[in-house]
């Protein structure tokens, strides 16, 4: 409770220095707002809204909460505590990409689960234990610039690949922003995406991750003996492969033949990877000419076509949190806030501040979200809680890795960091 305390009063006067700094969001007194306190008895205090921005820092003043959210849903009343007379108008369109929900090869690093059933741990992203099979595992999550390069990735492509060229979404109307942890979110603010439903949404949704994409609606089929693969002259998916393929085509046999015999990725035969390298330039020669598109040559089979474009969508599709953009009454993170569980600020960013943004280590002050640096290099003195704690690398700095007990003096950005995620104490 005295951590509680202490980072309580740290966010409070976090708010009270950064009152200008805080962004006012679209539509803001339509919007529902939501705290999550530093009182765990609390889960969620909802239902929320202000008339003014004035009222809304200076609740942030008063309170510091953990968590600061207001809703992606414009409503007439968003205070109204009965879901069904807040008078809802439309809700942005989110999409949530954290890497909570994907793998990332770096959590074998830094990311560790404990079985509480068995007792057995180990590092790595797991559902249930591998040897009980109980599901609820202890996890210690961790952050690196990989996972947020992965993340940021994510973004880009969702941006660049799918939302301007597929949804032709003016690029005004995109919003993004760093969440202060795992990941970004982005929200289109566009009337017409606005009165979406949720199944529409998910539609949507599913376009972009790729999920159950039809290759027969694209194109792709078998007419007797011969494969005839997607129509070059179409847009959106077929394009997007088609340049997939063409980037895999013009790597060497050696590197073509590593990628696609790799049996976590591909699952295709020897057979299939000799034809195609056999035939590599004749293939590209077919997939950039729409008047001959037999496919044949490579292979008549079209489960191994199947087979070898699987891994291709994935790597093209996004990895969103599809319940984030299919709920119509979802809360988000408020700009300018801070994250309980790091202690950073969530950043938003213009299209063109995305590429170099570097949220672990950010040399552009305006956007840096760890807002506790000290300029009086203060050192704190911690203990740390948790049986293991991973190495952390901030601002070209690494701190740890640390286990149970230990008792380590770090700066005042390091200490924050280290008590929200709650694997250390104030002594
Ligand atoms: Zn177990
Ligand atoms: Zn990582």
């Amino acid at each position: 409770m005295k951590t509680h305390e202490y980072l309580k009063r740290r966010f409070k006067e976090y708010y009270k220095e950064n009152i200008e700094k805080i962004p006012l969001v679209s539509l803001f007194n339509q919007r529902e707002f939501g705290f999550i306190p530093w009182d765990q008895q609390i889960r969620m205090i909802r239902h929320m809204g202000f008339a003014k921005k004035e009222l809304f820092i200076t609740h942030l003043i008063n309170t510091g909460p953990r968590h600061v959210y207001s809703s992606a849903t414009q409503y007439e009343t968003p205070e109204n505590q009965d879901m069904k007379k807040k008078g809802y108008k439309g809700c942005d369109f989110l999409i949530d990409i954290d890497v909570d929900h994907f793998y990332t090869p770096c959590k074998e690093d830094h990311d560790r689960w404990y079985c509480k059933n068995c007792g057995k741990h180990g590092n790595g992203m797991l559902e249930k234990c591998p040897d009980c099979k109980e599901l609820k595992l202890k996890k210690v999550t961790w952050i690196c610039k990989d996972c947020l390069d992965v993340a940021k990735q994510e973004i880009i492509k969702l941006i660049y690949d799918f939302l301007i060229p597929d949804f032709n979404v003016e690029i005004e109307n995109i919003k993004v922003a760093f969440s202060g942890h795992r990941g970004y979110h982005l929200k289109i603010e566009d009337n017409n995406l606005r009165a979406l439903s949720s199944d529409q949404r998910r539609e949507i949704v599913n376009y972009i991750t790729g999920e159950g994409i039809s290759y027969e609606i694209l194109g792709l089929r078998k007419k007797g003996d011969n494969i005839f693969g997607f129509s070059r002259d179409t847009i959106g998916w077929p394009q997007k492969i088609y340049r997939e393929i063409e980037a895999l085509l013009t790597k060497s046999n050696l590197e073509i033949e590593t990628i696609l015999s790799d049996k976590k990725v591909f699952n295709l035969s020897q057979h299939f990877i000799e034809n195609l390298l056999n035939d590599k330039k004749i293939f590209r020669s077919i997939i950039q000419n729409s008047n001959k598109n037999n496919w044949t040559s490579v292979s008549s089979n079209l489960d191994m076509w199947y087979k070898f474009l699987e891994p291709i969508v994935a790597k093209i599709g996004i990895e969103a949190d599809v319940p984030v953009s299919i709920d119509t009454h979802r809360l988000i993170r408020y700009p300018g806030s801070l994250h309980g569980k790091t202690g950073f600020k969530v950043q938003e960013l213009l299209l063109d501040e995305i590429e170099f943004f570097n949220p672990l280590d950010e040399q552009n002050e305006k956007l840096d979200p760890i807002v506790f640096v000290s300029k009086l290099e203060t050192i704190q003195k911690l203990e740390i809680i948790e049986q293991e704690v991973p190495a952390t690398n901030i601002k070209g700095e690494t701190f740890g890795p640390y286990k149970l007990g230990d008792k380590i003096d770090v700066p005042h950005h390091i200490a924050i960091f280290l008590l929200c995620k709650e694997v250390a104490k104030t002594i």
